[in-house]
């Protein structure tokens, strides 16, 4: 069923009666070309990349429980592609593009919204790297601005200027970045990976992965054995888990991620702004609540709720930059388990054992890579081997000690 507004029209006067299931509920088959574990974002993009780019339906994806609920459907939903090392910036410009023909191509509403991403600046040395940054940018044709105070001022009249300890210098702009609906994006890769023959188990988790000559054969789930001519791994915070079934390490650690909502209120911030100093981040949502998060939880876990500690520096950090916010009462907070590597970049390629394949250790940042990540994994699984845009970010870099380290501050965003 193709979605319009003509459709809309008709089932308005049908009393909505006649929807049809977005995706079909399957049991496993026995064996698949390719299957996918990891029903979030990345693992429900690679399946449809795989059908609608290389042709191959013969998958399955398999999720341990409903699809999106993992990090996808709990993030803040910031989509940009302001990096500085070209590696990094042309890989999620590439991710932005598909964003911008993401709603045409899948015909969901993913509600991308392109309303600027401002990351602040407070001091003479951060200016100086916002503008290397928004000129590396702008070499490889990625749209970047350096806004002084008089035009950060006139772009988002509610942040203070004047904060006594971290007074505002001016941003760097990225028009073009902006927002999505998280878990609009899970269903509408869902929906269309479906339509393409994509089967979609839910409830179905991976217990083991079986090797056979150093080639992955099998996967043994709490629904069955499933035989498997490749494999491609898509489970964020889990990932050193799968890869421990498959006999191999990977350098991720799992950290906890919160953010928080805001009851709503009329229109107030019309853009994301990220205050530099503090490590805060900030957009409102279509229903009005604000949508706020800051840095990880200090330690290691594979909890998906936060502690306190970081609910006090997230809401330091907002007050200072925008005092107004302390007038706002919280609604809800949640969180997420992040996929942590030691460089900040992420990983998408082949693995030591033949056949498997992953893409993971997307740290804070994976949600505006969901279309990007899902493309370069799907190329690498069909023709086994990595494309261009992710050639750099193999598993060996680590051994080779070929790091992409974003900021020279590794994870830590904050301690550039
Ligand atoms: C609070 C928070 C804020 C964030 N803000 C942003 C942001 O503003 N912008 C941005 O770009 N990124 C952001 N991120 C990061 C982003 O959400 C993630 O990097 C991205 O969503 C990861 O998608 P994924 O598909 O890899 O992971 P997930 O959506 O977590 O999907 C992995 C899936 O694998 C499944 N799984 C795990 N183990 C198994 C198993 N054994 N068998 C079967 N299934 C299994 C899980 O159930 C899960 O559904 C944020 C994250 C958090 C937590």
């Amino acid at each position: 069923m193709r979605y319009s507004g003509l459709r809309l029209l008709t089932q308005a006067f049908a009393g909505n009666t006649g929807w049809k299931p977005a995706w079909r509920d399957t049991a496993p088959k026995s064996s698949y070309d390719v299957v996918i574990v990891g029903g979030g974002g990345h693992g429900l993009a690679t399946a449809y990349y795989l059908a609608r780019e290389h042709g191959i339906t013969n998958v399955a994806v398999l999720e341990r429980g409903r699809i999106g609920l993992g990090n996808t459907g709990r993030n803040t939903t910031i989509i940009r592609s302001n990096y500085l090392l070209p590696e990094n910036h042309n890989f999620y410009e590439w991710s932005l593009k598909l964003w911008e023909g993401l709603e045409q191509d899948l015909n969901y509403n993913a509600m991308v919204s392109q309303r600027g991403v401002l990351n602040l600046f407070h001091s003479d040395a951060a200016r100086h790297a916002a503008a290397r940054r928004g000129n590396a940018m702008r070499l490889d044709g990625i749209d970047a601005e350096l806004l002084d105070r008089a035009q950060v001022a006139e772009f988002c009249p509610l942040i203070d200027l004047d904060n006594a300890r971290f007074p505002v210098m001016g941003g760097l702009l990225q028009r073009r970045g902006g927002t999505a609906r998280h878990d609009a994006v899970a269903w509408g890769f869902a929906r269309a990976a479906d339509r393409r023959g994509v089967d979609i188990i839910q409830e179905c988790e991976v217990q083991g992965i079986e090797t056979e000559g150093g080639r992955v054969t099998a996967l043994r789930t709490s629904r069955g054995r499933i035989r498997a001519g490749r494999v491609g791994l898509a489970v964020a915070g889990s990932t050193s888990l799968l890869a421990g079934m498959a006999g191999f390490e990977v350098p991720i650690e799992s950290h906890v991620l919160q953010a928080f909502v805001s009851e709503a209120v009329k229109p107030l911030v019309h853009a994301v702004i990220t205050f530099g100093a503090g490590h805060f981040y900030i957009s409102q949502s279509d229903k009005g609540g604000l949508v706020f998060g800051g840095g990880l939880d200090g330690w290691n876990s594979y909890a998906q709720r936060g502690n306190l500690p970081a609910v006090e520096h997230v809401f330091a950090a907002g007050v200072a930059m925008m005092p107004a916010l302390s007038r706002l009462r919280a609604l809800r907070s949640w969180g997420g388990m992040m996929d942590m590597t030691p460089d900040g970049s992420p990983i998408i390629g082949l693995t030591p054992i033949q056949g498997l394949t992953m893409t993971g250790g997307w740290c804070y940042g994976g949600f505006k890579a969901t279309p990007g990540s899902g493309w370069c994994h799907a190329w690498t699984i069909a023709k086994g081997e990595p494309h261009p845009l992710n050639a750099a970010f193999t598993l060996d870099r680590f051994r080779q000690g070929r790091l992409l380290d974003e900021r020279g501050a590794g994870p830590f965003a904050w301690a550039q």
